[in-house]
């Protein structure tokens, strides 16, 4: 087994970069998530990684083997596509025992490693199958155990469960975090899902425009993200650029103004450096909001305004709440409402000073 080292790693198509100078390590036995928006460059790092594209630039170790110019059957990785790619005219077996087949393995080792990948996957009775007779959740299986079958040191998704609809997906997110916990196999999970990479991970690395902007627990990466683009790609935010208000020793939000006229005031419990002009960007969570049937002045951080959308999605109700100027996002959960508001209700709600954070791009102005 082994961890995985990428150094610096940038790559040109032509004129464009697709990845700017890349680094992170993925920890031995780790389930790491490359997560980001379509194009952001997540399925080129992966192809490096797995010696199926060259970097134009940087370095790729895997273990304590430096691997950049190795093709990708000497890396020992082990890839899942998106499109399981199995071989229609082979059975389930034949198809687990291709790579093992390339290897020149032994029958009877051969046999036994294909069955025990199956058993991994809980295939062992469908080896005789041939993959039409199998549904979408059991091919991605198989496609696991064929990459699994050659005791890879690390393996490698690219978007292995996108194609499969919403009950088996979650279904087949628990099968593949189980099997990878089982096996201790290094993992590299390409997605674009944060729900999936939020569940499934040790960590996750977060890269928009070619760069990493962001690696860490899914926690942290949630609770303290650094920067306005990590924020508004996992999950959904109120971000608010407050200046701090001297004469008041308060943080103000110039575009929130409530019905009285007054701008909406934070109070944070965050660190934030006093001095002239400055602007924060903060973030606070809808679902760190809660909804109050009055008006609740003495409360630290209370607003009332009207509400303008009102989306029932089940276990909690997406709420927005238009001020005079601005307005804020509330997700309340469904057990807060015997019935369900109406659009142009007034609301109230309020939130902890704890529940502010502070996003890294504080700009002077
Ligand atoms: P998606 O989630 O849509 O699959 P991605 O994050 O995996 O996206 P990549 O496929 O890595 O993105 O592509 C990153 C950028 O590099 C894109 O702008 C893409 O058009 C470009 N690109 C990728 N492969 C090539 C190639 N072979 N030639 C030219 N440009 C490419």
């Amino acid at each position: 087994m082994g961890g995985i080292k990428l150094e610096h790693i940038s790559q040109h198509f032509g004129e464009q970069m697709a990845l700017r100078d890349v680094s992170l390590t993925v920890n031995d036995g780790e389930f790491f998530s490359l997560l980001g928006p379509s194009g952001c460059g997540k399925s080129t790092l992966l192809n490096i990684i797995g010696g199926f594209l060259d970097p134009t630039k940087g370095m790729v170790y895997i273990g304590d083997r430096n691997v950049t110019s190795l093709p990708p059957y000497q890396r020992k990785t082990g890839m899942v596509f998106q499109s399981y790619a199995l071989f229609p005219h082979l059975t389930v077996f034949d198809n687990v025992a291709y790579g093992l087949k390339v290897q020149k393995r032994k029958k009877a080792e051969m046999k036994q490693r294909v069955m025990e990948s199956l058993s991994l996957v809980q295939l062992e009775s469908y080896a005789n199958r041939m993959p039409h007779q199998l549904s979408g959740g059991q091919q991605q299986r198989v496609a696991i155990a064929r990459a699994l079958a050659i005791q890879p040191s690390v393996l490698l998704l690219d978007e292995p469960l996108s194609n499969l609809d919403a009950k088996l997906r979650k279904n087949m997110q628990t099968e593949l975090r189980n099997i990878q916990r089982n096996v201790g196999i290094t993992t590299i999970l390409v997605t674009h899902d944060q729900e999936e990479a939020l569940s499934l991970s040790d960590r996750i690395g977060i890269l928009g425009e070619g760069r990493i902007q962001q690696i860490g627990t899914p926690l942290e990466v949630y609770r303290q993200p650094n920067n306005r683009f990590v924020a508004e790609f996992i999950g959904q935010v109120n971000l608010f650029e407050a200046e701090y208000d001297e004469a008041n020793s308060t943080l103000i939000v110039p575009h929130l103004i409530q019905s009285n006229g007054q701008h909406v005031q934070l109070k944070t419990t965050a660190r934030k450096e006093k001095g002239e002009n400055l602007k924060y960007l903060l973030m606070l969570r809808p679902e760190r909001i809660t909804v109050s049937s009055k008006r609740e002045d003495a409360h630290p951080n209370h607003v009332t305004g009207v509400l303008a959308e009102v989306n029932y999605i089940g276990h909690s109700l997406r709420l927005v709440v238009r001020l005079d100027r601005g307005g804020i996002i509330v997700h309340a959960s469904d057990a807060a409402f015997p019935k369900l508001p109406k659009v142009g209700e007034t609301i109230h709600i309020n939130w902890q000073p704890e529940d502010v954070v502070f996003l890294d791009s504080k700009v002077h102005t």
